[in-house]
């Protein structure tokens, strides 16, 4: 009787490629505009120079709601409803992490939208 194959995965894979474990959460850089229905505590709610709720930043542009320790959303069951969107692998996520990679590659600090 033949086991069960185990496919090992591929020493490399695509640069492009989108992976949990080696995730740069560029999208937790970019900002957060809140909808009504969000339900964000107040302590994570800034105001841009329009008057909008978005999600707090820190000094390095991360999302204030970001847990430094773990790299992960600290209110990830009650986070707003544009992060619930983002499709990790989809258009917009690619072209944001190919952005920062290049800007990463010249030097350039990252751009914060
Ligand atoms: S609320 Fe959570 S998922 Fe949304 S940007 Fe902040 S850390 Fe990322």
């Amino acid at each position: 009787m033949r086991g069960h194959a185990i496919r090992a995965e591929p020493a490399t894979t695509p640069r492009d490629e989108p992976l949990c474990s080696r995730c740069d959460a560029v999208c937790c850089r970019l900002t957060v505009v809140l909808m009504p229905e969000d339900r964000v505590p107040r302590h994570l709610v800034a105001r841009n120079d329009h008057g909008v709720e978005v999600m707090a930043r820190d000094e390095e542009g991360w999302c204030a709601a970001v847990d430094p320790l773990h790299m992960r959303c600290s209110i990830y069951e009650d986070r707003p409803v544009i992060c619930r969107r983002f499709a990790m692998g989809a258009p917009y996520c690619l072209d944001i992490r190919a952005t920062y990679r290049e800007e990463r590659r010249r030097g350039i600090p990252l751009t914060l939208y």
